[in-house]
């Protein structure tokens, strides 16, 4: 370091201890970064990068932001994935000679940002420490906003690593080099910018100091060593006491089902597929709750539904009574519209950056719980019982508040008017002190007003200057000679002082500067006190969140006449709903009419069933459906059907012919195939797979093999409950070979103007597509159209078994591609859906004489002898006969 300024060796010595991070260096008013992060840094933020002499030939690279302003760049740097260190000056630079002392005081990373702007109210910020050895996974996942710490491990493999980063969405991730490979290696898109630190080595000594009492001897070293890693980061990056982290939610993976992440997106559970936003989402649509405790605790309850019935049951009987009297249900919800953040609150009481105002906020939260329990009480349902007796109203922290804290504190906390008066004894003296020296001084400029005969001249105060009396420019004449002493003069007054309000300013400042003193140390005892009680909030945040999530469900349900569902008993496994919906399309269809649907999937009557049928027909919703409301019944909600008595599922499988991982890079078909093998891998007789247009990335021969296969190791091996949607109608076929395979089409409606599709499911299987249809109904140019048909009709000859007739006209094509009319299974309130009203005109317009002539034409062509050009000159002749 031969050569830099004593300055600069400083920096590079704090910059040898942060080498991830961008280390914001405090000098002055500014924070300055330099070299690699300042280049870094004036690049990110577009702040103009500059140099600085350091002792040696070249000038090195700097940039600076103010540090009033830091928190917004700090804030820009972490959502790009940086780590930012902050370097202060940890002496007074007055006092010392040479360079000041400078120490990192925190550093900002993606994971531990307590700024609640930039987490946002309804989301976890979580941080996870993960731990890789003999086959097994552990991993700790940690919000500090909130204090939450959870806990899990499961047998390693790239998919139940992607399950769980999933349900966490960490930021940031803290493990070994082996563990953080295993998440880089299969973190999901959202999660490409993780921000990952590698330690191998973990203290586990720090487990029993940080958690008291946690039995740490029954938890696998996976565990162990995944929280002592993320512990010891957080202390190395906050600086300052975790108090706030002391309980350990450790569970089992198996208690919950696990969801894959291509059935998440499927589902749309958390965010949509197109904009990965909220709205549009099965939390969006659930989301009636009224705390933001209860929002996150939402979406996780919606990340993990239940494996065990006996919970989903309890969940189900408490939503059950808050469904049933929405008087009360009302009132508990506006209750619950004023308790504040609670766990975010406790957060910032345990590290220490919690105001008076968010005290007042804590102590009008803890006055509302006796009422919340009495309601609770009053529902007389075993589950809200036990929520009510769970929770502890903590009326002895409210009191201390409420005796301590004033009623409209200000944000600040150095500058008073915190503490009531009353409070301490103290401090009553010291304010009683400085108002009575600030009523002498208004006594005193009554006096002067009266003695200099100066109705103007006034008493006033500023920061420098102190007090002084004001006499303005045109009233000098009238002040007595040598009156007053000259302090100051402005434009048009001159301000003046005397020994003795020099004296009382001495007395009224000394008594200022200890009460405010006084009133931050009060302050600060006080919330250190409320800090030790942080287990005993935590708790009662988590209680009020369970609650809120019930009343939520009760709410929703409620509004969109959802109905409890059961299950069914014995080894069956059957599913019956009746009238099903699909919750979100439902939704988004009000001013439409949702068309319900039954779904029987039975050791009897099948419990595979193969669903053919046109393109918009409804395949899709209706067997999502089925997986939503298994899905909802286990994370105890209420369910959009008539009745749905339904199997305890381990786990649902998606999956979509066409999905394609862009951002993976992964080939269509190959993304399909893998999920496929993962299915056939791990779903059992209890587990729910829904299969979308299978096989449909690859060429038809094989796409209709494949899907065969398939099916066929669905029906014979696994044995579960499976909906399967395909466009091989000649998959059909496997009914007669397959006992346990069923049929099944979206009914659709010829006439006249065009398809009408029911969306109604019935028995058997559609023999045509109208994918040639369709496009001509959106309007595709006839010339492409006509060839379409022509080529159908062409393979139909060829290889479609008999399904397609030979030798129709482009308009008969399109009649007979809508063949199916198999008799709806119930064919109450089916409601005409057009789909296109508007082309149907269109579709007619093929009826006209020249129409008629050209297609008889186009019937006898012989295209496989045609050369394009001659095709394209058939073309034009036929076009200009029309
Ligand atoms: P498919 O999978 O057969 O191509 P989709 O399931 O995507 O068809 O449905 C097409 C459109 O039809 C959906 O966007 C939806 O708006 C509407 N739809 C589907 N099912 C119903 C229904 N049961 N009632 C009313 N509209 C429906």
């Amino acid at each position: 370091m031969a050569g830099y300024t004593p300055m600069m060796e400083q920096y590079l010595s704090v910059k040898a201890t942060a080498k991830d991070a961008l280390l914001f260096f405090r000098l002055g008013d500014f924070y300055e970064m330099f070299f690699e992060d300042a280049i870094t840094a004036s690049r990110e933020l577009e702040i103009t990068l500059t140099g600085r002499g350091a002792g040696q030939e070249e000038r090195v690279p700097m940039c600076g932001v103010p540090h009033h302003a830091a928190e917004g760049y700090i804030a820009r740097l972490i959502e790009k994935g940086y780590k930012v260190a902050v370097c202060e000056q940890v002496e007074d630079p007055a006092s010392t000679k040479g360079v000041v002392k400078r120490e990192i005081v925190r550093i900002v990373t993606p994971g531990t940002v307590m700024d609640a702007k930039m987490v946002g109210d309804a989301s976890n910020n979580f941080i996870v420490g993960a731990a890789r050895q003999t086959g097994r996974f552990g991993m700790a996942a940690c919000d500090l906003t909130t204090g939450e710490l959870y806990l899990t491990s499961f047998a390693e493999s790239p998919e139940a690593v992607n399950n769980i980063l999933n349900v966490y969405r960490p930021a940031e991730a803290v493990g070994d080099e082996a563990s953080i490979a295993a998440i880089d290696q299969v973190a999901p898109p959202a999660l490409r910018s993780l921000t990952t630190t590698i330690r191998e080595e973990a203290d586990l000594a720090k487990l029993s100091s940080q958690f008291p009492d946690e039995p740490w001897n029954v938890h696998e070293a996976v565990r162990q060593q995944a929280v002592a890693r993320l512990i010891a980061y957080l202390e190395e990056t906050q600086k300052r006491s975790l108090a706030h982290l002391r309980a350990v939610k450790a569970y089992e993976s198996e208690s919950f089902m696990s969801l894959d992440a291509f059935t998440r997106r499927n589902l749309e559970l958390t965010e949509t597929v197109r904009d990965r936003s909220r709205k549009g989402s099965l939390l969006a649509l659930l989301d009636r709750s009224r705390t933001a405790m209860g929002a996150r605790l939402l979406k996780r309850w919606i990340d993990q539904p239940l494996l065990n019935r006996e919970e989903a049951e309890r969940r189900l009987d408490a939503v059950e009574a808050l469904n049933g009297d929405w008087i009360k249900r009302k009132e508990l919800r506006d209750e619950l519209g004023e308790v504040y953040d609670l766990e975010r609150l406790a957060g910032r009481i345990a590290y220490g950056t919690a105001n008076a105002r968010d005290l007042n906020a804590l102590r009008n939260s803890l006055r509302r719980i006796p009422t919340v329990q009495a309601l609770c009480h009053s529902f007389g349902t075993a589950p809200l019982t036990a929520l009510a007796e769970r929770m502890d109203a903590c009326e002895d922290i409210a009191d201390a508040i409420e005796h301590a804290i004033s009623d409209d504190p200000p944000v600040t906390l150095k500058e008073g008017g915190i503490i009531r008066a009353g409070y301490d004894k103290k401090l009553d003296e010291l304010r009683e002190a400085s108002q009575n020296g600030k009523q002498w001084i208004a006594e005193l400029e009554r006096r002067e007003r009266e003695v200099t005969g100066i109705k103007s001249l006034k008493i006033g105060f500023n920061k420098v200057f102190g007090y002084y009396l004001e006499v303005t420019r045109s009233n000098l004449a009238s002040l007595p000679e040598g009156r007053y002493e000259r302090k100051q003069t402005l434009a048009n007054a001159e301000r003046f002082v005397t020994p003795e309000l020099k004296e009382k300013e001495a007395l009224i400042l000394e008594a200022e500067d200890r009460m405010f003193d006084l009133e931050y140390e009060t302050f600060i005892a006080l919330r250190d006190r409320i800090a030790e009680q942080m287990a005993r909030l935590q708790r009662l945040a988590e209680s009020v969140a369970t609650l809120d999530v019930l009343q939520s469900f009760a709410e929703a349900s409620a509004e969109r006449r959802y109905s409890r569902p059961s299950w069914t008993d014995g080894d069956g496994y059957d599913l019956t709903i009746e009238d099903g919906r699909h919750p979100v399309v439902e939704s988004v269809n009000e001013n439409g009419v949702f068309i319900a649907n039954d779904t029987s999937l039975t050791v009897s009557g099948g419990s595979i069933l193969l669903i053919t049928g046109p393109n918009m027909a409804g395949k899709s919703t209706y067997m999502r459906q089925v997986a939503m409301i298994c899905l909802m019944a286990q994370i105890g909600c209420f369910v959009p059907a008539r009745r749905a008595v339904l199997p305890f599922v381990d786990r649902i499988f998606t999956r979509i012919g066409a999905a394609d991982d862009l951002v993976g890079g992964q080939s269509t078909f190959m993304v399909e195939m893998k999920d496929i093998q993962v299915m056939t891998e791990q779903a059992t007789s209890r587990s729910l797979i829904i299969i979308d247009e299978l096989g449909r990335g690859t060429s038809t021969d094989e796409g209709m093999a494949i899907a065969q296969a398939v099916i066929e190791y669905v029906h014979h091996h696994i044995g579960c409950k499976a909906l399967v949607s395909t466009h091989f109608h000649e998959l059909a076929h496997l009914e007669s070979s397959l006992p346990r395979l069923r049929n099944g089409c979206m009914a659709v409606r010829e006439s006249a103007d065009g398809v009408t599709f029911l969306r109604k499911l019935v028995a058997g299987a559609a023999d045509s597509s109208y994918g040639i249809y369709c496009a001509q109904l959106a309007g595709l140019p006839d010339t492409i159209v006509s060839r379409a048909y022509s080529l159908l009709n062409d393979r139909g000859t060829v290889d479609v078994e008999g399904h397609i007739p030979k030798d129709v006209t482009a308009r008969e094509a399109a009649a007979a591609y809508s063949a199916p009319s198999p008799e709806p299974v119930a064919n109450k309130e089916i409601e005409q859906l057009s789909l296109f009203p508007e082309a149907a005109p269109k579709a007619k317009a093929a009826k006209s004489p020249a129409g008629d002539k050209v297609l008889e034409k186009l019937k006898k062509l012989d295209v496989m002898r045609m050369t394009p050009m001659q095709a394209l000159e058939w073309l034009n002749d036929a076009r200009n006969q029309l």
